[in-house]
């Protein structure tokens, strides 16, 4: 008798390890994003920020492209902020950093440091635009180095994905006064970003042996202003807890900064690759303008008038 008491108990403490929810940060480029055919950036904004708040997730992140700061979005960011959410830099000009060179990114992203300054609740990450880190390793340090100088650690993703071209295939639809099935799209934005996550865990268990507190990429999109609530909504009802981005950079992956070129398929995938996993196991099929297109259109989510 003794003895199955101790196996029960046994069994109870090792189930709370077994349950542990897997943790995801949720951040989004590109804010504050311009007026589309389907929404004004101000409604993309207030959607956003609702649904963010009616799922009760209390921070996010939202990587600022600096030049597109005016007097009307500069109060869009402040919302963000208002709202308990925080704000970080994604460059000026939002150009490559493997096209540009070190020296003129560097200016770059110092003139979005300016830019970011009158803003309260700014995060000192910084977050490459198609996360390039530069053209080469050399480069690549320099930048992390002037990065450093200037207060910024890697706001690395670790779930790349291509939400910016789903969304714009739904604003094009709606541009070309095309009908949407919402439900459909919906249905295809979060499945694809879920592969997406569960994609990059595997390669995380696999290197890491663990999974990591995941950085999940996103865009301040028309398809996030739509569907983040039911993103979240099937997050959590797989076992996934939403946690703030600084959570996440608190992770010990943040100080493994991995001495790779490879990093534009988030921090997960660099390290993978700097152990010696080839480049080409660690994007998802999904990553893929042809794949999605291919897929969005046999989902039938647009139909011609
Ligand atoms: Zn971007």
């Amino acid at each position: 008798m003794r003895h199955c008491l101790k196996i029960v108990l046994l069994c109870l403490s090792v189930v709370p390890m077994l349950s542990a929810a897997r943790e995801i940060a949720l951040t989004f480029d590109d804010a504050p994003t311009p007026d589309s055919a389907m929404m004004t950036g101000v409604e993309r904004t207030h959607k956003i920020i609702s649904a963010l708040q009616q799922a009760k997730v209390s921070d996010a992140l939202f990587f600022v492209k600096a030049d597109y700061i005016d007097q009307q979005t500069a109060a869009r960011l402040k919302q963000y902020t208002d709202a308990g959410f925080h704000l970080a830099s994604h460059s000026f000009t939002h150009q490559s950093a493997n096209q540009l060179g070190a020296n003129a990114y560097a200016i770059d992203a110092y003139k979005a440091h300016l830019a970011l300054k009158p803003f309260k609740g700014v995060l000192g990450f910084h977050r490459f635009p198609y996360l390039h880190y530069g053209k080469d390793l050399t480069d690549i340090n320099q930048l992390q180095a002037v990065l450093a100088e200037l207060g910024y650690k890697d706001g690395y993703v670790t779930v790349d994905n291509f939400d910016w071209y789903i969304s714009t295939l739904i604003t094009q639809a709606a541009e070309e006064k095309k009908s949407i099935d919402y439900d459909k799209a919906r249905d295809f934005y979060v499945n694809s970003l879920y592969e997406s996550i569960e994609f990059y865990d595997s390669i995380a268990k696999k290197t890491l042996h663990r999974s990591p507190r995941h950085v999940l990429l996103l865009h301040e999109n028309d398809a996030a202003a739509l569907f983040v609530g039911d993103l979240i909504q099937h997050l959590r009802n797989r076992g996934w807890k939403i946690i703030s981005p600084q959570r996440a950079y608190k992770d010990a992956i943040a100080k493994e900064f991995p001495q790779v070129a490879f990093h534009k398929q988030g921090r997960v995938a660099a390290i993978a690759h700097s152990k010696g996993v080839p480049e080409s196991e660690l994007r998802h099929p999904s990553e893929n303008e042809n794949y999605i297109k291919q897929a969005f259109t046999a989902a039938g989510i647009v139909e011609a008038k």
